[in-house]
């Protein structure tokens, strides 16, 4: 795939469209996010257009990840929050970009994930409430109450 015409993120590239760059090299640009999670929160692109970040070649992903390393520590240096997320989509703006986001405890974005780790956690827990010891344990409760 090459420049997309409609693609915002071909365009930042290409120097067409305002960002806040932080941080390129030949292959990969981290800037700013325009809605930010938290103050730091940048995206990193790679300058070619590949909408799936499972597609890029393997010079892209080595550029992708160190310069999102770079600017995770710049991020750090400059905030110090708990820890940097991170995480890749292709799916609103089909041009691969890595979400570095500045995570504190108890923020957007961590109760996010932890709704999501919980949501993962509670297929064995609605398990158990099934077993028979426990629906036994429930009825018996409801009954005598
Ligand atoms: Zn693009």
């Amino acid at each position: 795939m090459t420049e997309n015409d409609s693609c915002i993120f071909c365009k930042i590239v290409a120097g067409q469209a305002d960002a806040y760059r932080i941080y390129e090299d030949e292959l990969s640009l981290a800037i700013l996010d325009i809605n930010p999670f938290s103050r730091g929160h940048c995206l990193v692109i790679p300058r070619r257009h590949v909408p799936w970040w499972h597609d890029l070649n393997e010079e892209e992903v080595e550029s992708l990840f160190r310069v999102a390393r770079t600017v995770a520590d710049k991020i750090m240096k400059a905030y110090s929050p708990d820890f940097v997320a991170m995480y890749a989509r292709g799916r609103r703006i089909p041009h691969t970009h890595i979400f570095l986001v500045p995570t504190y405890k108890g923020d957007p974005l961590d109760r996010f994930f932890n709704a999501l780790e919980g949501f993962q956690e509670a297929p064995p827990a609605l398990m158990k409430l099934r077993e028979k010891s426990s629906m036994q344990e429930t009825a018996e409760r409801l009954i005598s109450a």
